[in-house]
Protein backbone atom coordinates (compact mmCIF):
# COMPACT_ATOMS: atom_id res chain seq x y z
CA UNK A 1 0.00 0.00 0.00
CA UNK A 2 1.33 3.36 -0.65
CA UNK A 3 1.95 5.85 1.45
CA UNK A 4 3.07 6.42 4.91
CA UNK A 5 3.24 4.44 8.01
CA UNK A 6 0.24 5.59 9.89
CA UNK A 7 2.21 5.26 13.16
CA UNK A 8 4.19 8.28 12.20
CA UNK A 9 1.16 10.28 10.28
CA UNK A 10 -0.77 10.20 13.96
CA UNK A 11 2.28 11.40 15.48
CA UNK A 12 2.92 14.09 12.83
CA UNK A 13 -0.16 15.27 13.43
CA UNK A 14 0.67 16.09 17.50
CA UNK A 15 -1.71 13.66 19.06
CA UNK A 16 1.28 11.07 20.45
CA UNK A 17 4.26 9.44 20.16
CA UNK A 18 4.82 7.09 17.45
CA UNK A 19 4.55 4.38 19.98
CA UNK A 20 1.90 5.40 21.53
CA UNK A 21 -0.05 5.37 18.30
CA UNK A 22 1.40 2.21 17.81
CA UNK A 23 -0.12 1.16 21.05
CA UNK A 24 -3.38 3.03 19.83
CA UNK A 25 -3.38 0.83 17.40
CA UNK A 26 -3.11 -2.43 18.87
CA UNK A 27 -6.11 -1.44 20.80
CA UNK A 28 -8.37 -1.11 17.62
CA UNK A 29 -8.36 2.57 18.57
CA UNK A 30 -7.55 3.76 15.06
CA UNK A 31 -9.43 3.39 11.84
CA UNK A 32 -8.95 3.88 8.22
CA UNK A 33 -11.49 4.68 5.92
CA UNK A 34 -14.38 3.14 8.28
CA UNK A 35 -12.65 0.22 9.13
CA UNK A 36 -10.54 -0.56 12.48
CA UNK A 37 -6.79 -1.10 11.93
CA UNK A 38 -5.40 -4.02 13.45
CA UNK A 39 -1.32 -4.07 12.80
CA UNK A 40 0.31 -0.79 12.55
CA UNK A 41 2.52 -2.17 9.97
CA UNK A 42 0.16 0.43 7.15
CA UNK A 43 0.64 2.85 4.69
CA UNK A 44 -1.91 5.75 4.58
CA UNK A 45 -2.03 8.47 2.28
CA UNK A 46 -3.68 12.18 2.39
CA UNK A 47 -6.64 10.75 0.42
CA UNK A 48 -7.40 8.68 3.76
CA UNK A 49 -9.75 9.42 6.80
CA UNK A 50 -7.66 8.33 9.57
CA UNK A 51 -9.53 8.20 13.19
CA UNK A 52 -8.03 7.90 16.45
CA UNK A 53 -10.70 7.15 19.77
CA UNK A 54 -13.17 8.63 16.87
CA UNK A 55 -11.80 11.52 16.05
CA UNK A 56 -10.44 12.44 12.58
CA UNK A 57 -6.75 13.30 11.99
CA UNK A 58 -6.69 16.56 10.83
CA UNK A 59 -5.69 16.09 7.02
CA UNK A 60 -1.99 15.57 7.50
CA UNK A 61 -0.92 16.64 3.95
CA UNK A 62 -2.26 19.97 2.59
CA UNK A 63 -3.98 19.79 -0.80
CA UNK A 64 -1.53 21.72 -3.35
CA UNK A 65 -2.29 22.57 -6.86
CA UNK A 66 0.02 22.91 -9.80
CA UNK A 67 0.02 24.83 -13.46
CA UNK A 68 2.29 22.96 -15.69
CA UNK A 69 3.02 23.83 -19.14
CA UNK A 70 2.91 20.56 -21.11
CA UNK A 71 5.04 20.23 -24.30
CA UNK A 72 3.66 18.27 -27.25
CA UNK A 73 4.94 14.79 -27.12
CA UNK A 74 4.07 13.46 -23.82
CA UNK A 75 0.97 11.65 -23.08
CA UNK A 76 -0.71 12.28 -19.96
CA UNK A 77 -1.05 8.73 -18.03
CA UNK A 78 1.23 7.66 -15.29
CA UNK A 79 2.70 4.43 -17.73
CA UNK A 80 2.00 4.21 -21.15
CA UNK A 81 1.19 0.78 -22.10
CA UNK A 82 3.21 2.18 -25.41
CA UNK A 83 6.06 3.22 -24.09
CA UNK A 84 5.33 6.95 -24.83
CA UNK A 85 7.16 9.50 -22.58
CA UNK A 86 4.76 10.39 -20.26
CA UNK A 87 4.13 13.87 -18.39
CA UNK A 88 5.11 12.56 -15.12
CA UNK A 89 8.58 11.28 -16.00
CA UNK A 90 9.25 14.84 -17.04
CA UNK A 91 8.57 16.72 -14.11
CA UNK A 92 11.01 18.61 -12.15
CA UNK A 93 12.80 15.79 -9.64
CA UNK A 94 11.71 17.46 -6.18
CA UNK A 95 7.89 17.42 -7.03
CA UNK A 96 5.72 15.14 -4.97
CA UNK A 97 3.69 12.34 -6.30
CA UNK A 98 1.19 14.16 -7.93
CA UNK A 99 -2.34 13.37 -10.38
CA UNK A 100 -3.50 15.68 -13.57
CA UNK A 101 -6.61 17.42 -13.85
CA UNK A 102 -8.02 15.61 -16.70
CA UNK A 103 -5.45 15.17 -19.98
CA UNK A 104 -4.24 16.58 -22.97
CA UNK A 105 -3.87 14.59 -26.14
CA UNK A 106 -0.12 13.61 -26.54
CA UNK A 107 0.04 16.84 -29.06
CA UNK A 108 -1.36 18.99 -27.28
CA UNK A 109 0.43 21.93 -25.54
CA UNK A 110 -0.25 24.00 -22.60
CA UNK A 111 -1.89 24.24 -19.10
CA UNK A 112 -2.22 21.06 -17.56
CA UNK A 113 -3.33 21.91 -13.50
CA UNK A 114 -1.62 18.64 -11.11
CA UNK A 115 -2.30 18.18 -7.68
CA UNK A 116 -1.02 15.60 -4.72
CA UNK A 117 -4.77 15.22 -4.03
CA UNK A 118 -6.38 12.82 -6.30
CA UNK A 119 -10.28 13.71 -4.64
CA UNK A 120 -9.85 17.42 -6.18
CA UNK A 121 -8.38 16.57 -9.27
CA UNK A 122 -11.95 14.14 -9.72
CA UNK A 123 -14.08 17.32 -8.19
CA UNK A 124 -12.01 19.70 -10.91
CA UNK A 125 -12.84 17.53 -13.71
CA UNK A 126 -16.33 17.14 -13.32
CA UNK A 127 -18.80 19.30 -16.03
CA UNK A 128 -20.62 20.40 -13.33
CA UNK A 129 -17.85 22.43 -11.78
CA UNK A 130 -18.62 24.78 -14.91
CA UNK A 131 -14.94 26.01 -15.18
CA UNK A 132 -14.25 26.62 -19.09
CA UNK A 133 -11.26 25.60 -20.75
CA UNK A 134 -9.84 27.71 -23.22
CA UNK A 135 -7.58 26.81 -26.23
CA UNK A 136 -5.91 28.32 -28.89
CA UNK A 137 -5.95 26.00 -31.94
CA UNK A 138 -4.32 26.37 -35.67
CA UNK A 139 -6.84 24.09 -37.98
CA UNK A 140 -6.32 23.50 -41.44
CA UNK A 141 -9.22 24.62 -43.83
CA UNK A 142 -11.68 27.47 -44.25
CA UNK A 143 -14.21 28.53 -41.99
CA UNK A 144 -16.54 31.72 -40.95
CA UNK A 145 -17.53 33.25 -38.05
CA UNK A 146 -21.45 32.42 -38.89
CA UNK A 147 -20.26 28.31 -39.15
CA UNK A 148 -18.64 28.85 -35.92
CA UNK A 149 -21.77 29.95 -34.30
CA UNK A 150 -23.36 27.00 -34.95
CA UNK A 151 -21.45 25.13 -32.22
CA UNK A 152 -22.84 27.75 -29.81
CA UNK A 153 -25.86 25.31 -29.07
CA UNK A 154 -23.99 22.41 -28.68
CA UNK A 155 -23.42 20.02 -31.51
CA UNK A 156 -23.48 16.33 -31.63
CA UNK A 157 -20.71 14.31 -33.59
CA UNK A 158 -20.85 10.36 -34.10
CA UNK A 159 -23.18 9.70 -31.43
CA UNK A 160 -21.55 11.89 -28.76
CA UNK A 161 -23.26 14.93 -27.77
CA UNK A 162 -20.89 17.96 -26.94
CA UNK A 163 -22.58 21.33 -24.92
CA UNK A 164 -22.17 24.92 -25.74
CA UNK A 165 -18.55 26.12 -27.71
CA UNK A 166 -17.52 29.17 -27.58
CA UNK A 167 -15.28 29.70 -30.98
CA UNK A 168 -13.89 32.81 -32.91
CA UNK A 169 -11.93 33.50 -35.92
CA UNK A 170 -8.50 34.97 -34.67
CA UNK A 171 -6.73 34.83 -38.19
CA UNK A 172 -6.23 33.39 -41.52
CA UNK A 173 -2.67 32.16 -42.31
CA UNK A 174 -2.09 30.50 -45.39
CA UNK A 175 -4.77 27.14 -45.84
CA UNK A 176 -4.84 27.53 -41.89
CA UNK A 177 -7.05 29.36 -39.43
CA UNK A 178 -6.30 30.55 -36.00
CA UNK A 179 -9.63 29.97 -33.81
CA UNK A 180 -10.15 30.77 -29.96
CA UNK A 181 -11.99 28.09 -28.27
CA UNK A 182 -13.91 27.96 -25.20
CA UNK A 183 -15.53 25.07 -23.60
CA UNK A 184 -17.24 23.27 -20.17
CA UNK A 185 -16.35 20.01 -20.10
CA UNK A 186 -13.84 17.77 -20.87
CA UNK A 187 -14.80 14.62 -23.45
CA UNK A 188 -12.42 13.26 -25.55
CA UNK A 189 -10.65 15.04 -28.27
CA UNK A 190 -13.52 17.42 -28.13
CA UNK A 191 -11.77 20.11 -29.73
CA UNK A 192 -10.65 18.22 -32.75
CA UNK A 193 -13.92 16.04 -32.96
CA UNK A 194 -16.67 19.31 -33.19
CA UNK A 195 -14.17 21.50 -35.29
CA UNK A 196 -13.77 18.49 -37.55
CA UNK A 197 -17.79 18.51 -37.66
CA UNK A 198 -17.62 21.91 -39.34
CA UNK A 199 -14.47 20.52 -41.62
CA UNK A 200 -11.35 21.66 -39.90
CA UNK A 201 -8.76 19.50 -38.97
CA UNK A 202 -6.90 20.65 -35.97
CA UNK A 203 -2.93 20.84 -36.37
CA UNK A 204 -1.98 22.53 -33.21
CA UNK A 205 -3.68 22.58 -30.03
CA UNK A 206 -2.57 24.73 -26.62
CA UNK A 207 -4.70 25.35 -23.71
CA UNK A 208 -4.62 28.20 -22.44
CA UNK A 209 -6.52 28.46 -19.07
CA UNK A 210 -8.81 26.06 -16.97
CA UNK A 211 -11.15 27.87 -14.72
CA UNK A 212 -9.24 30.70 -13.41
CA UNK A 213 -6.10 29.63 -13.66
CA UNK A 214 -4.03 30.75 -16.76
CA UNK A 215 -1.03 29.29 -18.44
CA UNK A 216 0.68 32.94 -18.06
CA UNK A 217 3.43 33.05 -18.66
CA UNK A 218 4.63 29.80 -17.79
CA UNK A 219 7.46 28.72 -19.99
CA UNK A 220 7.36 25.25 -21.80
CA UNK A 221 7.67 21.89 -19.06
CA UNK A 222 7.86 24.53 -16.43
CA UNK A 223 5.52 23.99 -12.97
CA UNK A 224 4.41 26.79 -10.76
CA UNK A 225 2.86 25.44 -7.92
CA UNK A 226 -0.77 27.88 -7.29
CA UNK A 227 -0.41 29.89 -3.90
CA UNK A 228 -2.51 28.21 -1.53
CA UNK A 229 -4.40 31.52 -0.63
CA UNK A 230 -5.34 31.32 -4.28
CA UNK A 231 -6.61 27.88 -4.51
CA UNK A 232 -8.42 28.47 -1.43
CA UNK A 233 -10.77 30.98 -3.36
CA UNK A 234 -11.47 28.79 -5.70
CA UNK A 235 -12.57 25.99 -3.43
N1 LIG B 1 -9.58 18.68 -27.06
C1 LIG B 1 -8.84 17.84 -27.80
O1 LIG B 1 -9.25 17.45 -28.89
N2 LIG B 1 -7.65 17.45 -27.33
C2 LIG B 1 -7.14 17.85 -26.13
O2 LIG B 1 -6.03 17.48 -25.76
C3 LIG B 1 -7.93 18.73 -25.38
C4 LIG B 1 -9.14 19.11 -25.85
Amino acid sequence: REGERIAKVIARAGICSRRDAERLIEEGKVSVNGKVLSSPAFNVTPRDRVTVDGEALPQFEPTRLWRYHKPAGLVTTAKDPEGRPTVFEHLPPDMPRVVSVGRLDINTEGLLLLTNDGELARLLELPATGWTRRYRVRAWGDITEADLDKLKDGIEVEGVRYGPVEASLDKVQGSNVWLTVGLKEGKNREVKRVLGALGLTVNRLIRLSFGPFQIGDLLEGEVKQVPNRVLMDQL
